[in-house]
């Protein structure tokens, strides 16, 4: 794997990984982390979840990666990005949402923004450091030590201030792909209750995103900022 450095100075700080790099380790991580998981092969779910995925990438999020939604076959409640653009729902958050496409779209999006907003990156530059990134450009560490750490950076939580950033985004991208971008409220109640009948379920979730009031309410104070009401939620 060949890491080349830039070092670009911006708003969010510099950056280490080139975007080529950013979308191959995203990639090699994605591929090893779905051989684990396993792959859900219903058509009904997976062409779900791409079709809502590439209305997202197509209408909504700058065209900076190339987006790839997919759709793993646990019964877990819970998404994840990987750096780059590789994007995976599990199977039991389609079933809890009935197939619902809007319920998708807003978690689809909110997921596609921790990559056009770099979260997933910039948390591995950061662990990673300089030093290993230069390694890495050199071909100094393996590749497969690099996607298990991605994988791992990706299940944790990205912390309060990007949960709730990506959950606006989620909002927009969703009302910019056409779907209800009130379905976010639906969203966090459904989690909500899930959490209260079966935690085992939603353990993984609320162990990568913080499920709370605060947080629907946030959301509910950005859809009435935006004027956007819906068939989920209305002011
Ligand atoms: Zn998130």
């Amino acid at each position: 794997m060949v890491v080349s450095l830039v070092l670009t100075a911006g708003c969010k700080g510099p950056r280490l990984l080139s975007r080529e790099d950013e979308i191959k380790l995203g990639r090699e991580a994605g591929d090893d982390f779905e051989r684990e998981q396993g792959l859900d092969t219903d058509p009904r779910t997976v062409e779900l979840v791409r079709d809502i995925g590439k209305k997202i990438a197509q209408a909504a999020v700058p065209p900076e990666y190339p987006y790839d939604f997919r759709v793993l076959r646990g019964k877990d409640v819970n998404a994840v990005a990987f750096p780059g653009g590789r994007i995976y729902a599990w199977r039991g958050l389609v079933e809890l949402f009935d197939y619902d496409p809007h319920m998708i779209a807003w978690v689809l999006g909110h997921e596609a923004s921790h990559v056009s907003q770099r979260h997933a990156t910039r948390r591995l530059e950061k662990s990673l450091g300089f030093e290993a990134l230069v390694a890495l450009a050199f071909r100094k560490s393996g590749a497969q030590q690099v996607a298990a750490l991605v994988a791992n950076l990706v299940m944790q939580d990205y912390g309060r201030d990007q949960e709730y950033e990506a959950d606006r985004w989620g909002c927009k991208y969703a009302y910019d792909a056409g779907y209800d971008p009130s379905a976010a409220v639906a969203v966090l109640r459904k989690f909500q209750e899930l959490q209260k009948r079966e935690p085992s379920k939603v353990e993984l979730l609320f162990a990568t995103h913080p499920g709370n009031n605060d947080r629907i309410n946030a959301v509910e104070r950005y859809l009435k900022e935006q004027g956007w009401s819906g068939q989920y939620w209305k002011p």
